[in-house]
């Protein structure tokens, strides 16, 4: 099965052209990751995908037309964790996570006993027990990084969109996050689209890696394809080293 389906995608921002004809497939269960210089339109792209921006017919997800799923319909089937999502001041980890059951909770505000146990899932899943009355301010980016997963998964999608999920962290908990999103996508069979800036990490878990430069792809394939000398010298102002077979 097919999970996002991206055809000739073109997206203008105030008058200027970010994506110009991006087509992108990802296969149910695959884990791909958006990789690029800084404006290559990487997050534009998730937007796009996520319906956080207008696509037009060109994003289709699980075989429908995005612009054709009402949002709460949309909320269960694509849940998206931002680069810096923002921390409401004063909101506790539980109400913060509880929020991502937002698309079945009618009337807003009445919660269910099923959606607090479905939060309460989440929560021990990602070992965020002890901090479900914390407040988000005060947890360290390694914690709060968590509990934006928690919030995402507690939405019940089955395509998780994440932008740079590791750009806030620190090596160690990079690897402990991406290693947490592996777990959760096998054990819930969960599609995975990602971006990432940092290239050092970029192909330890994706299967496939999508190369983005101008609002374009330039490559896609397996990391080892992708990660080459060559491509990155081309595609990256700065100096980009990689060490082969590190990947
Ligand atoms: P990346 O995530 O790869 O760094 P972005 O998708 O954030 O790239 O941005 C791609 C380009 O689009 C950048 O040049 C950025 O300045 C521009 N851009 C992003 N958002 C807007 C906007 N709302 N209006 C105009 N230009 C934008
Ligand atoms: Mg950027
Ligand atoms: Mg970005």
């Amino acid at each position: 099965a097919v999970a996002v389906e991206v055809r000739d995608l073109h997206v203008t921002l105030d008058r200027v052209p970010i994506l110009t004809g991006v087509d992108l497939t990802v296969a149910a269960g695959e884990w791909v990751t958006v990789i690029g210089p800084n404006g290559a339109g990487k997050s534009t792209l998730l937007r796009a995908v996520g319906g956080l921006l207008p696509a037009g017919p060109a994003v289709t997800l699980f075989g429908t037309p995005i612009r054709a799923l009402k949002p709460r319909q949309r909320a269960r089937v694509v849940a998206t964790v931002a680069q810096s999502p923002a921390v409401p001041a004063g909101m506790s980890v539980l109400d913060y996570v509880l929020l991502g059951r937002t698309p079945y909770i009618a009337p807003l505000g009445r919660e269910s006993a099923a959606d607090l146990g479905a939060v309460h899932d989440v929560l021990a899943r990602l070992d965020l027990d002890a901090f479900r009355s914390r407040e988000l301010a005060t947890l360290s980016g390694g914690e709060r990084q968590r509990v934006f997963l928690a919030r995402a998964l507690a939405q019940g999608a089955t395509l998780l969109l994440l932008d740079e999920p590791t750009s806030a962290l620190d090596i160690g908990h990079q690897q402990e996050v991406l290693e947490l999103v592996d777990q959760l996508r096998r054990e819930h069979g969960l599609t995975v689209l990602a971006t990432m800036h940092d290239l050092s990490i970029a192909g330890e878990y994706a299967d496939r890696l999508v190369l983005l430069d101008a609002g374009r792809v330039v490559a896609a394939g397996p990391p080892d394809e992708v990660l080459t000398e060559e491509l990155l010298a081309r595609h990256y102002r700065a100096n980009v080293r990689v060490v082969p077979g590190e990947h």
